[in-house]
């Protein structure tokens, strides 16, 4: 668990502020399936949930890579559950959700990095609610990524009405700098995930969204030099937040940034074109992703 005591009054305030989620707790628990907000430890739990609002986690809960800085299990799962879609449809129902955030672990070990699962899990939330929202948040699908990207492509053309004003958020998270990948992001690459992201902004009707996290000893400039190549690759969606270590076992903090750092990289961004923008320390990839606008 993160070391409170050593940590800077406007985290230790976001943390201690505990909501009641139970009820968003039970309807996951009650379908078997894994949210994102619990397996990676987000300190956003208790707002998002209390807002009936969650992250669904595709694919399992065992990831084949293993991020420094992520609390999810590694391993290689080696099956999947081809009723999820269908178990995810049943859970967004039961909790009246207007705004979905879809994401998933790495599947390195699928021969199609597990694009079907999103595909049908999309389809089958617009079947039942044409107006939902919703939101991916894909892994680079490595070895596989055009392919995967025909997949979904195929899934949101049906899902995504031409006339309609709905947009998709597809998103795919840059998490660090380049300078870092190697210490943070074992077995991904930023040129790999740009290009994702530059094909994912290319699909009508989908805006392509990523996010970083600071405070692992990355530079002032080379954050910027991000928020560059992101706008450069079509990305209009950007969220920066402080990482915080999930537990000891992960990569320690080298900084904690102040809320007034987060504002001004927040200033940058949309001086470079992002129109969405989330800075601050608390923030994540997801959260409150369903705010259209800044
Ligand atoms: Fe879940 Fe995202 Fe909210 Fe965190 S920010 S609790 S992952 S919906
Ligand atoms: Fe965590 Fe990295 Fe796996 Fe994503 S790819 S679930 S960040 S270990």
């Amino acid at each position: 668990e993160p070391n409170v005591g050593r940590m800077p009054q406007w985290i230790r305030q976001s943390l201690s502020h505990h909501e009641n989620y139970s009820q968003t707790a039970r309807n996951v628990h009650s379908n078997t399936l894994h949210t994102v907000c619990e397996e990676a430890r987000c300190p956003n739990r208790g707002e998002c949930w209390s807002q009936g609002t969650a992250t669904f986690m595709l694919l399992g809960d065992t990831c084949t890579r293993a991020c420094g800085f992520c609390a999810v299990k590694t391993g290689r799962p080696g099956w999947f559950d081809d009723q999820e879609p269908e178990r995810i449809a049943t859970a967004v129902r039961d909790m009246g959700l207007e705004y979905v955030v879809l994401t998933s672990v790495n599947r390195d070990d699928m021969t199609d990095g597990g694009a079907t699962i999103y595909a049908e899990t999309v389809k089958a939330l617009r079947r039942d609610k044409p107006t939902i929202g919703v939101e991916l948040l894909t892994p680079d699908f490595h070895r596989c990524q055009a392919q995967s990207i025909e997949i979904m492509n195929a899934a949101l053309r049906e899902a995504v009405h031409p006339s309609s004003e709905l947009q998709m958020v597809w998103g795919h998270n840059v998490e660090t700098v380049p300078s870092l990948y190697k210490q943070v992001r074992k077995g991904s690459s930023y040129e790999r995930s740009l290009e994702m992201l530059r094909l994912a902004a290319l699909q009508p009707g989908v805006e392509a969204k990523s996010a970083i996290m600071l405070g692992l000893g990355e530079s002032r400039e080379e954050v910027l030099q991000v928020l560059r190549d992101l706008r450069e690759v079509g990305v209009s969606r950007i969220a920066i937040g402080q990482y915080l270590r999930p537990s000891r076992y992960h990569l320690a903090v080298k900084r904690y940034l102040s809320p007034a750092e987060f504002d001004d990289y927040g200033k940058q961004a949309r001086a470079l074109g992002f129109g969405w923008v989330k800075a601050g320390p608390m923030v994540r990839s997801s959260y409150h992703a369903e705010e259209q606008q800044n």
